[in-house]
């Protein structure tokens, strides 16, 4: 009840920004606790919440997923982008992951969303607005699987990166040799296959392996977040260390 009342006074008195800043606050607040820690927000946390792929899914501060906070550790730790200068182009960006990776001084930071608002730069993948090899560093998740040519996106991606820079198109993939699923071309199909009406496919992950090649890219799983203590693994709700990386000679 204090919540919903908080909630109705917020959105009557104060403007967007404030009131998405105070709502933050107010999450870290009311999920504080020891048991765990979000890499991204910085919260310390109870714990995270759960969806179907994981109980450990979601930071209930800044909503980022177990696979962006693996993200999140690897340009960090791995990449150590907090100390190297590097451009980045960020597609389909996570709200706080934008937040947190804009405010990096070493970051030369843009965002790129197909949907007014949501990003730096209102782009499609399909034909993106940047010169030939300007980022040292893309990161994209979730968007393979709901793009109408997968293709022609991971071309552009392959395109826009300079040679020796690291590209993440992180996305669901069926590692059990099953070939790729693709929905028919209507909301009632997709919503029917996938649950979403936006989710166009499932790859399997020789296919997708096949087409970042086909694409250009050196592809590999990079498992460095392996050597991470367990503790520090279970406290930061990770699935899994393993992270497919893609890089352009
Ligand atoms: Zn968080």
């Amino acid at each position: 009840m204090l919540r919903r009342i908080a909630g109705f006074t917020l959105r009557k008195i104060l403007p967007a920004r404030m009131r998405h800043e105070v709502e933050l606050r107010w999450r870290m607040f009311e999920f504080r606790g020891h048991q765990a820690f979000c890499p991204v927000c910085r919260s310390h946390l109870r714990g995270f919440l759960p969806a179907s792929w994981s109980a450990t899914a979601t930071c209930p501060v800044c909503r980022t997923w177990d696979c962006h906070r693996l993200v999140w550790l690897f340009l960090e730790r791995c990449l150590k982008i907090e100390q190297s200068p590097t451009s980045m182009l960020h597609i389909a960006p996570e709200p706080f992951l934008r937040r947190r990776l804009s405010a990096t001084a070493s970051v030369s930071y843009v965002s790129g969303d197909l949907r007014a608002g949501a990003a730096d730069i209102r782009c499609d993948i399909h034909q993106l607005p940047f010169r030939d090899g300007q980022f040292d560093l893309i990161y994209v998740s979730h968007v393979m699987n709901v793009v109408r040519d997968p293709q022609q996106a991971l071309r552009e991606l392959f395109r826009v990166l300079k040679p020796g820079g690291i590209a993440i198109p992180q996305v669901p993939v069926m590692t059990d040799g099953s070939p790729t699923i693709e929905a028919p071309d209507s909301d009632d199909a997709r919503m029917q296959l996938f649950q979403d009406k936006y989710i166009r496919r499932l790859f399997g992950e020789r296919e997708y392996l096949r087409d970042l090649e086909q694409a250009g890219f050196a592809a590999t799983y990079d498992d460095r977040l392996a050597e991470l203590p367990k503790t520090e693994f279970a406290r930061y709700g990770l699935s899994g260390t393993r992270l497919l990386v893609c890089s352009k000679s």
